[in-house]
């Protein structure tokens, strides 16, 4: 496949009608497949008298291209039950927003489409939540070397003075953050992520029993005492003490990787995103633990992969914005 740029997509997709067939080209790059039935190439192309559009019962003129099923006589686009499907924003904004998204280290702000696309501020970020939840995980467990770690995101009572009367409101520091503990790959640089009320040996447990496979995995931890249990559990597992002045041992470079990419989010969440809500955390963790996996990847396969993961999922605007 052609290495997709910026500036090669703009010429690519100049219409909306080419937009659609691009995103055919990435997502059906065999036949079409029947998102009703899943039958794969028996569909017919419904070609619009005049060649491009057809106006649509709303009255408005539209491009998208349209396939019929030969199997289930059901009519599709390559958007139908993706999270594109039934937006009123152009598909060719769409992939810009997409290819964006994929490839910019930082991520992309809702202003910034907003103001680039000429997009409403709700809806730009209405398109960037429903990105990032087809960003989500669709992985197994992992399992080899995991190193885990843990970190607070959000707020910064850190900043405030030692006598700011807020302190005596929100007592310890960390307890008007969110806590976000991160298992990741040593091999393959998979990470998982997932925010917790609280760091507790059985929170942490549940959610490495959920993503990791224990009996073929070695965990690397700091001393943290929350990962003793869960650790037992393990092939093995190694401890870095950083009170020790530890950052590496015989068998790895510690919780480094984790590090890394906190440091990465958290740069990221300051200088992009600001303010993020708790409740929509685990959807920016979900986008910088996609593009951190597929660092290895270009920017053009990991919107190929990214493509793969649009479909299935159901979004709609009230579930958003109440947080769900
Ligand atoms: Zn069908």
């Amino acid at each position: 496949m052609e290495k997709i740029t910026f500036s090669n997509m703009a010429q690519l997709i100049a219409t909306e009608s080419e937009a659609y067939e691009y995103t055919e080209s990435l997502r059906w790059p065999d036949k079409p497949v029947c998102p009703h039935c899943g039958v794969i190439g028996d569909h017919y192309y419904l070609k619009p008298s005049n060649g491009v559009s057809r106006a649509t019962t709303r009255g408005s003129v539209s491009e998208r291209r349209v396939w019929k099923c030969k199997d289930c006589r059901k009519q599709f686009s390559v958007t139908t039950g993706t999270i594109f499907h039934g937006s009123k924003v152009s598909l060719r904004i769409w992939l810009f927003v997409f290819f964006e998204m994929c490839a910019n280290k930082n991520g992309l702000a809702a202003r910034e489409i907003s103001r680039k696309y000429g997009v409403a501020p709700k809806t730009a970020w209405f398109m960037t939540q429903r990105i990032r939840e087809a960003m989500k995980s669709r992985g197994g467990s992992m399992s080899g070397n995991i190193v885990a770690d843990e970190t607070y995101i959000g707020g910064k009572p850190e900043n405030w003075h030692a006598n700011d009367p807020r302190r005596s409101e929100f007592g310890n520091t960390t307890a008007r953050k969110t806590a976000v503990v991160a298992p990741i790959s040593s091999e393959t640089d998979e990470i998982r992520t997932k925010p917790v009320t609280t760091v507790s040996g059985p929170n942490i447990r549940r959610f490495i029993t959920e993503n990791i496979a224990f009996n073929t995995s070695t965990l690397h931890t700091d001393s943290a005492g929350v990962y003793r249990t869960v650790g037992k559990e393990m092939t093995a597992h190694h401890v870095v003490n950083h009170h020790l002045g530890q950052y590496v041992t015989e068998f790895s470079d510690g919780t480094n990787k984790a590090e890394n990419f906190f440091s990465q989010l958290k740069r990221s969440i300051s200088g992009t995103h600001h303010n993020i809500s708790p409740e929509h955390l685990n959807r920016y963790l979900a986008e910088f633990s996609f593009r951190h996996g597929t660092h290895f990847l270009s920017d053009t396969e990991r919107m190929v992969k990214l493509m793969g993961q649009v479909a299935g999922i159901r979004l709609s605007y009230r579930p958003l914005t109440t947080g769900a």
